[in-house]
């Protein structure tokens, strides 16, 4: 919990960004299941009372490592430590993007609470990030995307640190960007259409301008994908902090209208507004969908006398087409990015046994490559690094 007590900043959206709707996190979207995140709520709030040396937060991480389990995530990573002299745990799940898969999207949110079940600190936080994995199993992302479920961030944002400290600065993890909710929950009775996306204003000023840049493309995501307005502010007091200071880039959710009952043991789901946590799970996932550049799997035709050949694959920079039966025949080859804008398109009057096409200007990502010839229509996925 923290109390935002005076709004330095306080920016209202009104940033043209080159962001625009994508049918595809809308439909992924669509699929938030409002149920499946209420369920979530509930199982986190009858875990109880999460606090250091507590069976309840032990219990709590065991429950989330199940539900990874179940979604069929198999890279489950416990990163054991010591807080106030107690053993405890984070949880880190991680799904391999195709394009980047050393680069990390890191979606997170503690799931330690305060003097009672902190069903909105960090209940929400945490029912969201299940829901975004769900629906994130079976689609393929360009980047990598850590799941992350700090403990001891009620007891000074240990477990964040500790992560930071053992984890992320010796590897020296590349990481594109830390989003981190925490305590979206709003108050029941209330209005609430709005929710505050966090940005960097804290020293080290070096990646204040790229949150910047984040946060209003979390911001836009939020907007796109779920009936929800945004204010822009300043991130503070949560677990994003020890990334922050650390230099890499982060950006956050918190509610706009504050529930007075967090760290009491009236933090309950009946004082939550249920509906404004299923918008931010739809607003989330598709932030979510776009900081990690999830990815239609293309249906691609099956071709019976395919002889195509397209290698390398991933290219970097030239591909090598053959087709065996069309050497010396004239073909038309098009390449499109996955949302079927057109990004090459050529006509090859005779073609080569081996076909070289340049694709240098091409912004790495995943492509489809469509050729045409005597009626013959060929297809193939291509990604370029
Ligand atoms: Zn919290």
């Amino acid at each position: 919990m923290k109390r935002r007590l005076i709004l330095l900043f306080c920016f209202f959206q009104a940033v043209a960004t080159a962001q625009t709707f994508n049918p595809f996190y809308s439909a992924l979207t669509a699929n938030c299941n409002q149920d499946s995140v209420t369920q979530n709520l509930m199982e986190f709030e009858a875990l109880g009372i999460k606090e250091l040396g507590t069976s309840a937060i032990d219990d709590t991480y065991d429950w989330l490592v199940s539900k990874y389990t179940n979604l069929g995530y198999t890279d489950i990573v416990v990163d054991d430590f010591f807080a106030n002299g107690w053993p405890t745990k984070n949880l880190i799940v991680t799904k391999t993007g195709t394009v980047y898969p050393d680069t990390y999207v890191i979606i997170d949110g503690h799931y330690d609470t305060k003097n009672g079940t902190g069903t909105n600190d960090n209940g929400t936080g945490t029912a969201i990030i299940l829901e975004a994995a769900r629906l994130l199993k079976n689609i393929n992302t360009e980047y990598s995307i850590k799941f992350i479920h700090f403990s001891a961030e009620e007891t000074s944002l240990q477990g964040s640190q500790h992560y930071v400290n053992t984890d992320v600065v010796p590897n020296n993890m590349d990481i594109k960007i830390v989003f981190n909710i925490d305590q979206v929950g709003g108050v029941n009775g209330m209005t609430n259409n709005t929710i505050i996306c966090e940005q960097d204003m804290s020293p080290p000023s070096s990646n204040d301008a790229q949150s910047a840049l984040m946060t209003n493309e979390l911001a836009t995501c939020i907007e796109l994908y779920s009936n929800l307005m945004t204010e822009i502010s300043y991130a503070y007091g949560s677990d994003y902090v020890p990334f922050m200071n650390q230099g890499e880039i982060i950006t956050g959710l918190y509610e706009k209208n504050q529930t007075p009952y967090a760290h009491t043991t009236q933090d309950s789901i009946e004082y939550i507004d249920l509906d404004y946590v299923y918008e931010i799970t739809k607003g989330s996932l598709g932030a979510l969908s776009h900081f990690a550049i999830a990815y239609e799997e293309l249906a691609i035709p099956e071709n019976k006398s395919n002889d195509l050949n397209v290698f390398p694959i991933p290219s970097d920079g030239y591909l090598t087409l053959s087709i065996e039966s069309l050497v010396g025949q004239p073909i038309d080859l098009t390449i499109s990015n996955i949302s079927g804008a057109i990004s090459h398109k050529t006509r090859i009057s005779s073609l080569n046994v081996e076909q070289i096409v340049d694709i240098m200007y091409l912004r790495p990502g995943a492509y489809l490559l469509y050729i045409e010839a005597q009626n013959q229509r060929y297809y193939k996925q291509i990604f370029l690094k």
